[in-house]
């Protein structure tokens, strides 16, 4: 298996800049994926590793070496599809074989890899059966084993979990994170889906037309957003913002909001008048009568478990995550506290966090 490292990639079709100057490494046995929306330039980043698309500029490295310019086929990457075409006429253990047939591996080393394979993906029981009548779920099994079956360098799936509908897909998240712990392929993995990408990756980069806004694990992608963007994009609700204009000085450990000094993690920075917004996740309010921040119930979603309330206030609407066991009432005044170590602080202008306590612990790339 092998590393992965991409330095400056660019990919400009015309005028147009799909991919802006990436740089990042996955290294060896990791899972990286790809996150973000439609036409951030995800599958575009994923096209130029594979060798299916020639950067404008950048680097890439396989295993230490230039492939930048190298073809497809001589990079020793597997590439699952979206829908992976499997060839209807065949059963399952010839299309599973197919790769190594092409090769011209002889026949005993086949039968003994595809059987290999097959047990690995629990799929086995159905060698002999033909493609054509398998459901999505065994078909996809049959895809990534014509992938794996080459024991190639790495493998690269742009949303191959796309077509199978909401049960199967969790079953295959949880299928494909278990076969990644058992063979520790190198893996790259599109998706627009952050729920298959917090749930399998060990780095996330999300991305944002054709640039990375943050790269790093699903943890501190969740718990210190680089940007407003990501911090919308991740987390279900995602976090909330509550604007306010204001200057703040290296050293600060509040902030001052619709009046009322809110604590926040110590602020790293001087950071001249300008509009800032408190960053809040759902899951981080409580609803508590002493507190002077206050809001309007403008209505509440019974999810089971708990409950998310949203709150009018005088900084806008803001959604609460909070247990399952007390009703509200429409217009009903709540007081809001926020766990103060888990605040972040934005600059609206430029989007970014403001650097504070919170983001101090970690650095990753
Ligand atoms: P999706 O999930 O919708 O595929 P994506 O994040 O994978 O989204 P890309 O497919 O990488 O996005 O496309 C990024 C942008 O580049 C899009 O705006 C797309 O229209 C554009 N693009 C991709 N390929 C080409 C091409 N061959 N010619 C011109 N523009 C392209």
């Amino acid at each position: 298996m092998a590393d992965i490292r991409i330095e400056n990639l660019r990919k400009e079709f015309g005028s147009f800049v799909a991919v802006q100057d990436s740089s990042f490494t996955v290294h060896d046995g990791e899972f990286l994926a790809l996150l973000g929306p439609s036409g951030c330039g995800k599958t575009t980043t994923l096209r130029m590793i594979a060798g299916l698309e020639l950067p404008s500029s950048g680097k890439i490295y396989l295993d230490g070496e230039d492939v930048t310019f190298n073809r497809a086929s001589a990079r020793d990457i597997a590439f699952v599809f979206q829908l992976f075409a499997l060839y209807p006429h065949m059963n399952v253990r010839k299309n599973i074989g197919f790769p190594l047939l092409s090769q011209g591996m002889p026949k005993a080393e086949i039968r003994q890899r595809v059987e290999e394979t097959a047990r690995l993906l629990q799929i086995d029981h159905i060698l002999n059966r033909s493609v054509s009548g398998l459901a999505g779920g065994d078909r996809q099994r049959v895809a990534l084993g014509r992938a794996i079956v080459r024991r190639p360098k790495c493998f690269l799936m742009d949303e191959p979990l796309g077509t199978l509908d909401a049960e199967f897909r969790e079953v295959m998240v949880h299928e494909l994170r278990e076969l990644h712990n058992r063979i520790h392929a190198t893996t790259v993995y599109v998706t627009h889906d952050q729920h298959e990408a917090m749930a399998m990756a060990d780095k996330i980069a999300v991305m944002n037309h054709g640039v990375i806004e943050q790269f790093g694990t699903p943890q501190e992608i969740y718990a210190k957003p680089a940007t407003m963007y990501v911090a919308d994009f991740i987390g279900s609700p995602p976090m909330n913002f509550m604007r306010f204009t204001s200057g703040l000085k290296n050293g600060d450990t509040s902030i001052l909001l619709d009046g009322v000094d809110v604590a926040v993690p110590e602020i790293h920075q001087d950071v001249a008048e300008s509009e800032l917004a408190l960053g809040v996740r759902p899951e981080h309010i409580r609803f508590s009568d002493a507190s002077p921040l206050r809001g309007a119930v403008y209505g509440s979603e019974y999810l089971g478990t708990n409950q998310v309330v949203a709150v009018e206030t005088q900084g806008g609407l803001i959604k609460a995550r909070v247990p399952a066991n007390r009703s509200f009432r429409i217009g009903e005044t709540v007081g809001l506290e926020f766990n103060p170590a888990k605040l972040a602080l934005f600059d609206c202008t430029s989007g970014r966090a403001v650097p504070s306590q919170l983001y101090q612990e970690t650095r990753h790339g």
